[in-house]
């Protein structure tokens, strides 16, 4: 895999030379396999990757932070002595509690091993070196939460390998313990990469059942390639499903299966709504434009587990509980046909 054009191409072939690696995705890609297999030879009882990360990148300890030492993020990594410690803050799920250990853990590789804290490249001090560092500690954690060998062997067990296993983000995402999105960026981006913005969209009731009963479907989360995230951080440009228009007009929801990953046409305004869009053309509320020609598309349409159902009710209060069978959820992975450029250049 190679590194993407808008990393910092400069700190990229530093690091590769100070590593002595060809090509860094791949060989970070490598180092986290290698601490998942000592993870799971730890086997269970403890957690396990909390034993193995100990062992193999130097952390001293990884504990909570102090109520208000972590403002805007969501963990950090100090030195302490020649070692380090990962503080993580209180209130976060499980789920990214893990990530965001496994990503400070991975900003170890980035620091001088004989100065603990020191980045090990000059390059690293730049606006894109920083943000270059930030991508590869994700992709680092992505990469040890969510194991190579594992999930592709997962999903070559399910035997879809022609269609996006879309179907299985939901039991990986708990077997692995990240959340969806997570698995569906690792899946759809990494492991089997396909040219797709992936979209998540939960059924929200807003009429109970007992007075009419009527759902509308919201989006939950869009993860679209780098590429295409990266547009978003231009200032100005905004990108409807993630802003303004998470609800979605029901005459674009397609009719599916319950289970299964299907390919269909929808609607074009899907691919307006996972698209930067120039100032004009966001003048128009997002359920006001009319429909466009149809794209090719996967989606999945799943039930919520039981147990994830009654969690999320004990949060919600009595008036939008939903009735009746548990909740669902549809994955849609739009194919992104055009190249890039028209959407970064916006
Ligand atoms: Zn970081």
């Amino acid at each position: 895999m190679e590194p993407p054009q808008y990393f910092d191409q400069a700190l990229v072939r530093d690091l590769e030379s100070r590593f002595r690696v060809s090509n860094l995705l791949d060989w970070l890609e490598q180092e986290a396999e290698t601490i998942a297999d000592l993870a799971y030879a730890v086997g269970s009882g403890v957690d396990p990757f909390r034993q193995s990360l100990h062992r193999v990148r130097n952390i001293a300890e990884i504990r909570p932070g102090r109520p208000g030492s972590l403002i805007g993020e969501h963990a950090h990594i100090v030195p302490e002595g020649r070692q380090y410690v990962v503080h993580y803050r209180m209130n976060l799920s499980t789920n990214k509690r893990r990530f965001s250990v496994a990503h400070e853990i991975g900003h170890t590789y980035f620091f001088d091993p004989n100065d603990p804290g020191k980045p090990i490249s000059p390059f690293q001090s730049s606006v894109s070196g920083l943000a270059t560092i930030e991508r590869l500690c994700d992709f680092f954690a992505e990469s040890v939460l969510l194991p190579r060998r594992h999930v592709v062997s997962a999903v070559v067990k399910d035997g879809a390998v022609a269609l996006p296993p879309l179907h299985l983000i939901k039991s990986l995402a708990q077997e692995y313990r990240v959340d969806d999105k997570v698995v569906a960026r690792r899946l759809l981006f990494r492991l089997f990469p396909r040219n797709v913005a992936i979209l998540m969209l939960r059924r929200r009731m807003t009429i109970p059942k007992g007075k009419g009963g009527r759902g509308e479907w919201m989006v939950s989360w869009c993860a679209a390639p780098w590429e295409l995230r990266e547009a978003h951080s231009v200032k100005g440009i905004r990108v409807p499903f993630l802003s303004e228009a998470r609800t979605i007009p029901s005459d674009m929801i397609p009719m599916l299966s319950s289970g299964v990953t299907e390919h269909c046409e929808l609607d074009g305004r899907w691919w307006d709504g996972v698209r930067a869009q120039s100032t004009r053309e966001s003048g128009t509320a997002f359920k006001h434009r009319l429909p466009k020609r149809a794209q090719s598309a996967f989606a999945c349409r799943l039930r919520l587990p039981l147990f994830e159902h009654v969690e999320r009710l004990g949060r919600m209060d009595l008036e939008s509980k939903p009735e009746g069978g548990p909740d669902e959820v549809i994955y849609i992975a739009l194919l992104l046909h055009a190249t890039q450029s028209d959407v970064v250049q916006q």
